[in-house]
């Protein structure tokens, strides 16, 4: 927790997954100060940056890909994949936690697959790992794989094409 200069405490208002430093990942955590309104941001690691976070939150990544969703299912996915964080002792909804919430498990990595998410530009890379762990779930498989990838990315390409 942050007390602030004012001598309020600070409260989390964000959380984002810095997926460009994959793998090594890196968290920004936004707090601020309702009190005054300073706003500080601390990068580091998910393990050092977590004791910041004083409630549950949705990392930015997380919330957007809710957003995204169609109306009447992000009412339902959120309960779901908060009670899931909750379950896992984990305060941040991040885009992996919550591929396992709607799983029901945790998708693993080929290590080729998973080196070759990093050359995949970061603005896409979270969707995409998203919906290579879905398509692995949907398919029976155990963990994501090179030959998966290559499909899904030419679906992908093929959309940001206009196909
Ligand atoms: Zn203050």
């Amino acid at each position: 927790m942050l007390v602030c200069g004012c001598g309020r405490w600070m409260h989390t208002q964000g959380v984002d997954e810095a997926f460009d430093d994959e793998p090594h990942r890196a968290w920004l955590v936004r707090s601020e100060c309702v009190g005054c309104g300073l706003a500080v941001g601390c990068e580091g690691s998910p393990e050092e940056t977590l004791a910041l976070v004083d409630r549950l939150v949705w990392s930015d990544d997380a919330r957007h890909a809710l957003e995204r969703m169609p109306p009447y299912v992000a009412p339902l996915v959120k309960p779901e994949v908060e009670d899931y964080v909750r379950s896992k002792g984990q305060k941040v909804v991040t885009m992996a936690l919550m591929a396992q919430a709607r799983q029901g498990g945790a998708v693993a990595w080929e290590p080729e697959a998973e080196q070759r998410l990093v050359n995949v530009p970061g603005a896409v890379r979270a969707m995409a790992r998203l919906e290579l762990e879905r398509t692995a779930v949907e398919r029976g498989l155990a963990r994501v794989t090179v030959a998966l990838m290559e499909e899904v990315k030419a679906r992908y390409f093929g959309m940001a094409a206009g196909k």
